[in-house]
């Protein structure tokens, strides 16, 4: 029986999913999965409405009693973890391991945002005047919009949503429109989990599904104090200029062009593993994905040597296959962007190895690549930008300074990373004068973040902070609080102000 079965005690059930202008298509063959409704204009409206009307109640439940439905929400994809993780290697594509990985994303935010729900703590700030206390509290905000893009169609949201409940804010998700399956799916279970939380208000959440106009709607809603979108820099530089318009707040998590350094005291076994994984892995389609790697040049050559073999050895395929480490790009859009860019590099004058389509028996309708290196003598046009498939370009360098320089001689600022045994240069690359990215990793690839740490990049990556720390911030309003408990009104700074 299919791990897909336990979803039928929330109400998802596929096969009854057979109308709507939305198409869910498997990239595994290109068949339609299933077909779902878009949102309308009018439905739109009632519930964001509705949305509003449940944050007035849910801003006045106890923080800790709002971490016990994400608590519960946590439990209900622990019991449906295989379903959910089934769902998104059929609906995105990604191989068995890395789906569960990021249906364990889901749990892990929940996990913390539980224990964040007893600690949304606030300052005491010394007054200057006499029998006054200052205060900073953290006031929920209001709904927030959710944007996410189809690569991570289901951590992201949760990202922001097991957050967003515990700080007492509404939520409402508009995910890709190509991936409704697996949003619908843990937007039921969500769904269950309230139906039986007495403290949750009708429209605590909602789903919004459609694809681009319903993120405009998002962006230009005054309803909506914050807009969190996660996607391509075009979609977040639209999505940024319509919410400033109306002086709303975004958490902007946008594309990445993510290095490596290669130092000359690298370990090869790791740095090859490393390499591999953050360039090959997830068909190359993270926005921290390993794109650019610089390798010093004592180890040039025999660092290529292992990368050639190790690449001509990746084994593409039906991320069904339980031996798979390379599944589909996600269609034929994605393929067509990548010979694109090929060709572009290769007429550039640089060496591809590799990148051509991958024919998988009895998959005709899934687009398959065996990922690509390109050796280049410097940068080009095509590895300035962020192509969303397994194209790494691989340059040479002589000194860490100027490897760090080309680390961010980019536009985009998400992640990266540095090889090394030498301390002085990875205290360099962790320096003011290092890494000028929202993540700077030693020793692993620029791919793989855990929730803990607050997860977002620079400039065109939007600069906006996701997940652990205190991205929480992101989700609430400051207040800064000041009380007076004596019998005079003493005024700052010894302003005088005496009436009759
Ligand atoms: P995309 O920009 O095409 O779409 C993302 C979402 O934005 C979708 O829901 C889409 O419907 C919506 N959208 C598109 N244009 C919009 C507009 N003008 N106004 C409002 N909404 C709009 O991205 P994609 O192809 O789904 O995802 C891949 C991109 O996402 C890559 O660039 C990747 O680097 C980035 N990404 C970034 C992060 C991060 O945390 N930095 C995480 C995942 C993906």
């Amino acid at each position: 029986m299919s791990a897909l079965a336990s979803l039928a005690e929330v109400g998802f059930d596929l096969t009854t999913l057979t109308t709507g202008e939305l198409e869910s298509r498997s990239p595994i063959d290109g068949r339609v999965l299933a077909r779902l409704p878009r949102i309308s204009r009018a439905q739109y409206d009632a519930t964001v409405a509705r949305s509003a009307e449940a944050f007035q109640a849910w801003r006045a439940v106890p923080a800790p009693r709002r971490g016990e439905l994400v608590r519960l929400f946590g439990e209900a994809v622990r019991h449906h973890k295989p379903a959910l993780a089934e769902l998104i290697t059929l609906e995105v594509g990604k191989i068995g391991s890395e789906a569960a990985g990021e249906v364990q994303e889901v749990i892990d935010i929940c996990d913390f945002a539980v224990g964040l729900s007893r600690q949304l703590y606030g300052l005491t700030i010394a007054s200057e005047r006499k029998h006054h206390h200052m205060l900073e509290r953290w006031q929920p905000l209001g709904p927030v919009g959710i944007i996410t893009a189809f690569n991570f169609p289901m951590a992201v949201w949760c990202w922001n949503a097991a957050l967003a409940l515990v700080c007492g804010d509404t939520v409402l998700w508009k995910p890709s429109e190509k991936t409704p399956l697996t949003a619908l799916a843990l937007h039921r279970v969500l769904e269950s989990v309230i139906a039986n939380f007495a403290d949750a208000p009708v429209g605590l959440s909602a789903l919004l599904h459609g694809d681009r106009p319903v993120g405009e709607w998002l962006a230009e809603d005054t309803r909506l104090p914050l807009i969190s979108a996660t996607g391509s820099t075009r979609m977040g530089r639209d999505v940024g200029v319509k919410v400033a318009g109306r002086f709303g707040r975004t958490l902007l998590e946008l594309g990445g062009n993510n290095a490596m350094i290669v130092s000359p005291t690298a370990a090869e076994d790791l740095a090859v593993r490393a390499i591999t994984f953050a360039a090959a892995g997830t068909a190359g389609q993270r926005c921290t994905t390993l794109r650019r790697l610089y390798v010093h040049d004592s180890r040039y050559d025999a660092i290529m040597t292992r990368l050639k073999r190790a690449y001509g050895s990746l084994r593409v395929g039906s991320p069904q296959g339980a031996d798979t480490l390379v599944g589909p790009l996600v269609d034929a859009a994605a393929f067509e962007a990548m010979q694109t860019a090929l060709a572009a590099a290769k007429a550039a004058g640089g060496i591809v190895h590799h990148g051509e389509r991958v024919h998988v028996a009895g998959l005709d309708g899934g687009y398959y690549v065996r990922p690509a290196l390109v050796e280049l003598a410097g940068p080009i046009e095509v590895s300035l930008k962020e192509t969303f498939a397994p194209i790494l370009y691989v340059f040479r360098y002589s000194t860490i300074e100027e490897a760090i320089a080309a680390n961010n001689a980019v536009t985009q600022g998400l992640s990266s990373s540095l090889i090394t045994q030498n301390l002085s240069e990875a205290e360099l690359f962790l320096s003011a004068e290092g890494s000028d990215c929202g993540i700077a990793n030693i020793n692993i690839g620029p791919s793989g973040a855990e929730i803990g740490g607050a997860f977002g990049g620079e400039k065109e990556t939007g600069g906006g902070r996701e997940s652990g720390s205190d991205a929480w911030k992101a989700y609430m309003r400051r207040q800064t609080q000041t009380v007076n408990y004596s019998a005079t009104l003493p005024l700052a700074q010894g302003v005088k102000f005496d009436i009759e």
